[in-house]
């Protein structure tokens, strides 16, 4: 059983080295970092971090008010409150790492730590499934991997462990030593080199070293001998014992043979301290089995039995490495976590729902949690609680332990079932409206057939969206901006194609400073989903100028005549005024805006308005940001647009920001940043430039299923008007997806093409409106299978190319009929 390991605020505060106000010396029993884990029941020591966004000590009233009263914060707040407790530190981040630091030494089972740009979730998932039968392992939740993840990680361990996987992660130089002084592992594992966050290094080889810093003082290094920059650095750098693996290079464990078995198993072969053995592994991929490899290597080492390994090697399990948000029967959406259920990640897959789903009613279907060795009264009532605080309003148990203990879920409406099948057989789905469901379960529950029942599925075309990858994208752009400059990202057009509630979500998450939208409209969606950021419409009709002011949406303001139309409206509204407007500038796009001549009659209206409107920025665009070709017109922008600026400045308006840049002028003018940039395309991972190509991540993909195949005999035509007939009998596949879809008809008859099973498939015939015909001679396939339209294989430039477009309206084509499915990790 797992013993507590409790401490008292005092000993917290000496820890933290804080200066500790201290009215009530109680013991803590958890940490909270983020208001919206709270719960009740616990007796919380709330640590107020200052994100790049949102400030922790802006919660700290909030939570006193639920019950909290032991707070680590970098200032003691004018609130009198004298039973709370304060522990005043100059940085909380770093007292939270010193503390779980100092936590993590009062344990002596071993610590392995795992580091590497790509495979350190799934190695440690896998040797948690490898080693799990016969060892108590307390893990990282997720990829809790970062400098607060890792802290956050570290605390869950506790007395009857008998081993921690503690993956560390980093992004920029110098983080490392820090994760590396709470982690002190025992043991490393350094999986693969790659370009994650190149962005903030200069070399590759920098970043291994950065990454190397974890095991400075590590007894053992595992990894792969065969990635030579891992290996000459290590061989340079690290001082301790070099256990590795390698197909090519020397190595502990070295690769004899790798041969696939069937469509879906390799078996390896491996020579271990003079003795051959193998394994079979249920995967193919190259990823796979290097990270098979890697986790061989540290069983061989932990001196696990060959007969054993083989065994388990054999049933090692895919690693869900992303929470799924999918959209669901009568409106109602789907979360899918249906492969694991611990304590610490049910908790991020409700932070992950309460992001998600912010109006609609939430349920979580959660399986038995396995493996904790936790009492299950105890650790029941914690999940009830957690439930309750997350606000949700059915609960439904799956399996034997839960319901045993459904006394705990009182008061949450809730239902039990003994397992998968009863639940599949007794309960109506169609009992589900318009509400956010959290399917999480271990993998033994198969919940995938819950979710697939959830799922649906009228219509089998998808647009996927990886928002990790937006992020990422996000991060390399702010990368190459002033610290001061700040970032208005453009959702119009339902952000790019994409689905603008979920990206602006997303965005207001990551710490954007401003959206912009077309219409009205757009912007009044975004308000109805929750988004508080402020929010520019760049095209306002006037008719709808009631709901803008409404709903606190900005208006760019184009010429004399919108102004004094939008004036007219705003007078009904005087308690609104001076209302935020934006003043746009024409430089030389010869679009919307105020000319050069009209600018010091503009300055003057305004200086006239100053009590009924704020200039909050003044702007122009960029007509040609994306080639040399046209660099003379950009600087010419460039300096009517300062001009401008300078004039409205001195005829005494003074409140407005500046911004001028699109993602190509963002990556090819940076000396024009000025106060603010407005990024599009570069945020869906897209360039126009070769150059910026290569620095971002594309993240959509377009997928549908193929309907029915047939051989059509020679001398028949497919489709509409058929232009030709067969010269020779072929198979025909029919695709879920038309030009009412977003395929345009310019695509068929050869032009373009999509990928079935790994081979291009042209389309053939024209194309109809739900529905489109592809030629799949030479193609092994069969009915339902996956059919790329664009994505991983076909880039979206090459579909934008035989549509003679660009991206852009490659894009924004896609019909909103088409389901969107957003990913994240
Ligand atoms: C769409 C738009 C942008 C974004 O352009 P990208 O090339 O997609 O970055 C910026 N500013 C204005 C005014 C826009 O209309």
């Amino acid at each position: 059983m797992m013993d507590e390991k409790n401490y008292r605020l005092s000993e917290i505060g000496e820890m933290m080295e804080a200066e500790s106000i201290i009215t009530e010396n109680d013991f803590i029993t958890e940490i909270l970092t983020d208001s919206r884990s709270f719960r009740k029941g616990e007796n919380f020591l709330f640590i107020a971090i200052r994100g790049r966004k949102e400030d922790g000590h802006d919660y700290v009233k909030g939570l006193y008010d639920k019950g909290v009263r032991s707070f680590v914060v970098e200032r003691k707040p004018d609130l009198e409150k004298p039973d709370a407790n304060w522990l005043v530190v100059s940085d909380s981040l770093s007292a939270l790492q010193k503390f779980a630091g100092a936590h993590r030494r009062n344990f002596n089972y071993p610590v392995w730590g795992i580091t590497g740009s790509n495979g350190k979730t799934v190695v440690k998932e896998w040797l948690f499934q490898l080693l799990s039968p016969d060892k108590r392992i307390v893990r990282s939740p997720r990829s809790y991997n970062s400098k607060l993840g890792v802290p956050l990680s570290l605390w869950l361990m506790r007395e009857g462990h008998e081993l921690a996987l503690m993956e560390c992660g980093i992004s920029q130089k110098g983080e490392m030593a820090k994760l590396e002084e709470m982690v002190k592992p025992d043991l490393g594992i350094f999986t693969t080199i790659g370009p994650a966050h190149q962005e903030n290094f200069d070399s590759y080889e920098e970043k291994v070293i950065e990454k190397m810093e974890l095991f400075r003082d590590c007894p053992e290094l595992l990894y792969c001998a065969d990635h030579t920059l891992i290996h000459d650095t290590a061989k340079r750098v690290y001082t301790g014992k070099r256990v590795t693996w390698a197909e090519n290079a020397e190595a502990d464990l070295r690769i004899m043979d790798a041969e696939p078995v069937n469509d879906n198993h390799v078996e390896i072969t491996g020579k271990y301290m003079g003795r051959l053995s193998k394994i079979l592994i249920p995967f193919r991929d190259r990823a796979s089995f290097e990270n098979a490899c890697l986790c061989w290597l540290a069983l061989l080492h932990h001196g696990m039995a060959d007969q054993i390994i083989s065994e388990r090697m054999a049933k090692l399990a895919p690693v869900a490495m992303r929470l799924e948000k999918i959209a669901g029967i009568n409106n109602c959406t789907v979360i899918n976590d249906a492969y694991n259920s611990d304590f610490a990640s049910l908790n991020i897959a409700l932070e992950f729902q309460a992001m998600k789903s912010k109006q609609l009613k939430r349920v979580v279907i959660l399986s038995d949690i396995l493996q904790t060795g936790e009492k299950p009264e105890s650790l029941y009532r914690k999940v009830a609680d957690l439930l309750e605080a997350n606000g949700v309003k059915l609960f439904i148990g799956i399996g034997p332990t839960i319901s045993k203990y459904a006394r705990c879920f009182e008061k949450t409406e809730s239902k039990f079932y003994d397992g998968t099948d009863q639940f599949l057989e007794e309960f109506a789905t169609h009992e589900m409206h318009e509400m956010s469901i959290l399917v999480k379960g271990s993998r033994v529950f198969r919940f995938e057939r819950i979710v697939q029942r959830l799922e649906a599925r009228n219509h089998e075309t998808v647009l996927e969206i990886n928002l990790n990858l937006m992020i990422e994208n996000l991060n390399y752009i702010r990368s190459l901006l002033k610290p001061t400059t700040k970032l208005m990202a453009m959702v119009k057009a339902f952000a790019y194609g994409t689905g603008a509630k979920e990206v602006a979500t997303i965005l207001e998450y990551s710490g954007v400073d401003y959206l912009a939208v077309a219409y009205v409209d757009e912007g009044v969606s975004l308000r109805k989903a929750g988004i508080g950021l402020p929010i520019l419409v760049l095209n306002p009709e006037s008719s709808a100028y009631d709901a803008m002011i409404r709903y606190r949406l900005e208006p760019q303001i184009y010429s004399f005549r919108t102004l004094g139309l939008f004036l007219e409206t705003l007078r009904i509204y005087a308690d609104q005024m001076p209302y935020p407007v934006h003043i746009k500038i024409n430089t030389g796009m010869n679009r919307l805006g105020f000319d050069l001549a009209d600018i010091s009659a503009l300055a003057e209206r305004l200086t006239e308005l100053q009590s009924q409107i704020t200039p909050r920025t003044v702007f122009s665009h960029l007509a040609a940001s994306d080639g040399e070709e046209f660099d003379e017109l950009t600087k010419r922008q460039i300096a009517r647009f300062q001009e401008a600026c300078a004039e409205i400045h001195k005829a005494g308006i003074k409140s407005f920001e500046r911004h001028l840049l699109n993602s190509n002028g963002i990556l090819r003018h940076p000396e024009a940043q000025m106060d603010m940039v407005r990024l599009g395309l570069g945020l869906y991972g897209l360039s126009s430039n070769e150059k910026f190509r290569k620095k971002l991540k594309p993240i959509h993909k377009l997928q549908t299923v193929i309907s029915q195949i047939r051989e059509v005999e020679k001398g028949e035509g497919i489709g509409y008007s058929p232009k030709e007939l067969l010269t020779e009998k072929k198979s025909i596949g029919v695709i879920a997806m038309g030009y009412a879809d977003g395929l345009p008809r310019k695509l068929g008859n050869g032009r373009g093409c999509v990928r079935v099973n790994g081979k291009m498939a042209p389309f053939i015939g024209n194309i109809c409106m739900d529905m489109a015909m592809i030629d799949l001679s030479g193609i092994d396939c069969k009915e339902g299978d996956q059919v790329e339209v664009f994505g991983d294989h076909i880039s979206i430039y090459q579909v934008a190319k035989n549509l003679e477009t660009i991206p852009y309206e490659a894009l924004t084509n896609i019909s909103q009929r088409v389901k969107r499915v957003f990913y994240k990790e």
